[in-house]
């Protein structure tokens, strides 16, 4: 489902103790509230009133409704008037979509001519919502708070912030993801629990054999390789003349691609120690199918081809980019300290500066002909990094916000995509707190998904989480890390 096909439910808190009047002003309200959010722009998802709850039965009936319909990617609570909660347990009990809490209020302001008792218990939002939060509480339920005046544009695009990473959730527990061949022999970050994952997070991940895949290629037409070598064209420079090997990597992407919508899979993972009857690694193949919003992850690492695709659906329509990574190397001069990102072949050319070129360079590693890739320098600005590592009985994301600059070399022999960037707090903090913390050399990096996102979605889907910023230091984040250790122990 595209991001616009999702629909979250404005569900309104009230009770029978007003009289008729005030319910159908509460309804014609929340109906007007729907209709103006949805007209901001600011929302990424319809925002729907589905009604306003003044029973258990109310409150339990829409809920069930929501948990099942496949749309509905979250509800959203107000109390328009005090709600009283016991009302609402057997309901939010049994809530198995992302919520968050909309403590807004109509008016803006006080009227102070106007307000009287009839205004105060028609407009109780501040205690109403208070009700509904002790709830909440107590029932330890995942949970989004957002409080604002809802006309304010802030609180219109937190609201959206969070839609997309409740999209996040609904992708996350509906994703496959297809594994060509195992993670690369003895690496044990991109190790992980399978079960647990499909159990956490929802993902359906499975091996397919390289054979299956070198037959796939073998059935792929020439007329299909001159087709995507035309969508090559108009997207890439050419920058070189061997149109063979890049052809080869057309026909790679074509049958990787059949494979992956013919299993209703948004992410895969290859190893180039298993390429049997491969001629070259998919690198501009790879690229181009992250650059359709494909989850990637090489080396078998299955965990962030996943995250790769959420992150990629959670900013759908966004156009900073949303990329597979790696570290892999610093610059350690004093005052000027940047961490170099790149990959054997697979950076996705949505967060390329300028216009990607198609080269063929030979490749080290994998003991195959040299590849067709494309080669670009990431583009300025601010961006995440986020790893999911299994930490044996728990999964934990890691999240390190940073500052991508312009390469500050022009590094004419290096033959990959590479992105630069400053870590926070700052390059040697920021990396002691990622070992730290046990994040991995794979990230997805991202210019669109906040470290806000990333939190709600965390919490949405129960897992531990860990930011590194600004204010970071490594005593705070050893000290978080052993309270975390202990908590988790106990959940
Ligand atoms: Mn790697």
């Amino acid at each position: 489902m595209a991001m616009q096909d999702y629909e979250f439910w404005f569900i309104v808190g009230s009770q029978f103790l007003y009289g008729p009047e005030v319910l159908e002003t509460v309804a014609s309200r929340a109906a007007e509230m729907a209709a103006e959010l949805n007209a901001s722009g600011d929302l990424p998802c319809k925002l729907v009133y589905k009604g306003t709850v003044k029973t258990n039965g109310e409150a339990t009936d829409l809920v069930r409704q929501a948990n099942y319909d496949p749309r509905c990617a979250g509800i959203v609570t107000w109390c328009h008037t005090f709600s009283p909660s016991k009302m609402w347990i057997n309901g939010l009990a049994a809530l198995q979509k992302p919520w968050c809490h909309l403590a807004t209020q109509y008016n803006r302001d006080i009227p102070n001519d106007e307000i009287d008792m009839d205004f105060m218990n028609l407009n109780q939002a501040a205690h109403g919502d208070r009700e509904h939060g002790f709830l909440g509480a107590r029932l330890r339920k995942a949970r989004k708070v957002i409080a604002g005046y809802w006309r304010d544009e802030a609180v219109r695009r937190r609201l959206g912030s969070w839609m997309r990473a409740a999209v996040g959730a609904a992708f996350s527990r509906s994703l496959k993801v297809m594994r060509f061949g195992d993670n690369m022999r003895e690496v044990a970050v991109t190790e992980g629990d399978k079960v647990e994952v499909q159990i956490k997070l929802g993902w359906q991940v499975n091996t397919w054999p390289v054979g299956k895949l070198v037959e796939t290629m073998g059935a792929v037409t020439d007329a299909e390789i001159d087709a995507l070598m035309e969508t090559y064209r108009q997207s890439y420079d050419f920058a070189t003349g061997d149109l063979e090997t890049v052809r080869y990597q057309a026909r790679e992407e074509i049958a990787m691609k059949r494979m992956l919508d013919a299993e209703g899979c948004a992410a895969f993972s290859n190893n180039f120690q298993d390429l049997y009857g491969m001629r070259q690694l998919p690198g501009l193949a790879t690229q181009h199918l992250m650059a359709q919003g494909y989850g990637y992850g090489g080396e078998g690492d299955w965990k962030v081809a996943a995250m790769t695709a959420i992150l990629k659906a959670m900013s759908e329509g966004q156009t900073g980019g949303t990329a597979f990574m790696e570290d892999y190397t610093y610059h350690l001069e004093p005052g000027s300290e940047y961490s170099l990102g790149a990959h054997m072949l697979e950076v996705c050319p949505s967060v390329a500066a300028q216009r990607p070129r198609i080269e063929v360079h030979p490749l080290g590693i994998g003991d195959r002909e040299p590849p067709a890739r494309l080669v670009f320098e990431g583009h300025e600005g601010d961006a995440i990094v986020v790893s999911l590592i299994d930490m044996g009985g728990r999964l934990r994301l890691i999240c390190q916000d940073i500052h991508c600059v312009k390469p500050i070399l022009p590094m004419p022999n290096l033959p990959v995509a590479r992105v630069m960037w400053q870590a926070k707090p700052d390059l040697t903090t920021g990396v002691e707190c990622w070992i730290t913390a046990g994040g991995a050399h794979h990230t997805v990096l991202s210019y669109d998904v906040t470290a806000g996102q990333m939190r709600d979605w965390a919490r949405m889907m129960d897992i531990e989480f860990v930011h590194i910023t600004d204010g970071t230091t490594p005593e705070s984040l050893e000290h978080d890390l052993f309270l975390s250790d202990l908590a988790w122990k106990l959940k």
